[in-house]
């Protein structure tokens, strides 16, 4: 026999999920109801006005698709970029190259703009690639990149892309919620997001949302959506504003109750609060790691709240420090990925993670294990340069 699964209590400070809030966890523990019941449709328009609020868009093709944010990643190519279709793509971690193998595998041609990792996408470059190549239909960019911790200006890259006449892919998984996104007013035609990030809420659906723009160059498409579950036409027919929700398939009734509630918590925080609350925790934790010694990959102005990755200490063996701090502190943070692995640690304050507790764990736990491994920091700091930080 089997027995059942009870997963360890970890503090989750890692690239994402973040810690889910028991009122969450609450919400999806709740009875399961039909996906076609009118009282699960009253919920779902909550969760559409809800997300809107959150994206800050009145778009009505505004809705969590079922399944993680990658979906929502390809939920926007598969529908926006036909086979021919140009499509500039900047590259500035691992995300934007996932776009480019989207724009790729759906028969477009990827135009990449690269930047080093830790770097911001630079508007110059994207507006040269402009120039060099007419016809452009898409801009595509990652907004916040987890990979590295950095914030590109999207207000302005969607400018650029306007004053091009093409239409912006935004991938805001990591920045909703968790630092300013403004759809509608900074213009941006397709955007994607995230459960399990700063929203808090378990992983496996991705709120998505199109412009009107975005919503015509759908129907004027020449060929069908290569894939079907994710042909924004056929989920409109279950999501959509005066939809006869027709059964399109059977939505994560739970997974739903869950996110509604994070999105709850979240007007009930206030989307300009729960930003601020991002920074806050973020210059106690940066205050901390900095009286340590310890510093950050990303020059101050560019640098994600939510999603600090700094510099491991010479000599040390990062992996064990990762171990370590789980086996004895229950605390995950994240490893570097791809070019920067073994060089960074990722400590994620995202959603309910971000609170000060966390901060202060996080510091503390830090400091004691590099210390006993003998790593060159500064101890007995760090947690007096938070509390000044937070005072
Ligand atoms: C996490 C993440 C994704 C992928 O989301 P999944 O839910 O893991 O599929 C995409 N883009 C960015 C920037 C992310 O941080």
């Amino acid at each position: 026999m089997t027995n059942s699964f009870h997963p360890p209590q970890r503090t989750l400070m890692g690239p994402g999920p973040s810690d889910v809030s028991p009122r969450v966890l609450a919400a999806m523990a709740r009875p399961t109801i039909g996906h076609l019941d009118p009282e699960f449709i009253r919920m779902m328009d909550e969760v559409k006005s809800m997300l809107q609020y959150a994206f800050k868009t009145d778009s009505p093709l505004t809705m969590p698709i079922s399944a993680p944010g990658s979906a929502g990643m390809e939920a926007c190519f598969v529908n926006l970029v036909e086979p021919g279709d140009k499509v500039i793509v900047c590259q500035n971690g691992v995300f934007g190259g996932r776009m480019k193998e989207n724009v790729e595998r759906f028969g477009g041609q990827a135009i990449m703009v690269e930047d080093d990792w830790g770097k911001p996408v630079d508007p110059a470059k994207v507006t040269a690639a402009f120039a060099a190549n007419s016809d452009v239909k898409l801009l595509a960019f990652v907004h916040a990149e987890t990979s590295t911790g950095v914030m590109s200006d999207a207000k302005q890259l969607c400018q650029i892309a306007r004053d091009n006449g093409a239409l912006t892919i935004v991938d805001t998984v990591t920045s909703l919620g968790g630092s300013e996104l403004d759809v509608a007013g900074w213009g941006i035609d397709a955007v994607y997001s995230g459960t399990q990030k700063c929203l808090s809420c378990p992983p496996g659906i991705s709120p998505i949302s199109f412009s009107e723009k975005a919503v015509a160059a759908i129907e004027k498409r020449e060929t069908k959506t290569p894939s079907w579950f994710l042909d924004q036409k056929l989920v409109m027919g279950y999501w959509g504003a005066g939809a006869k929700r027709a059964y399109h398939h059977t939505a994560p009734v739970n997974s739903l109750y869950a996110f509604h509630e994070s999105l709850v918590m979240l007007e009930e925080e206030g989307l300009e609060n729960a930003w601020a609350r991002h920074q806050l925790h973020h210059n106690a934790l940066r205050a901390g790691l900095e009286a340590m010694g310890i510093g950050f990959l990303v020059e101050q102005q560019y640098r994600l709240p939510q999603l600090n990755s700094v510099m491991i200490p010479t000599g040390v063996d990062e992996a064990e420090v990762r171990r370590r701090l789980l086996a004895d502190y229950n605390l995950e943070i994240g490893a570097g990925l791809g070019a920067l692995a073994g060089k960074v640690w990722r400590i994620g304050l995202m959603g309910a993670a971000c609170n000060k507790q966390n901060v202060l764990l996080c510091l503390s736990a830090l400091e004691n294990t590099l210390a006993a491994m003998g790593a060159d920091i500064r101890t007995g700091k760090a947690i007096a340069a938070a509390e000044s930080a937070y005072s």
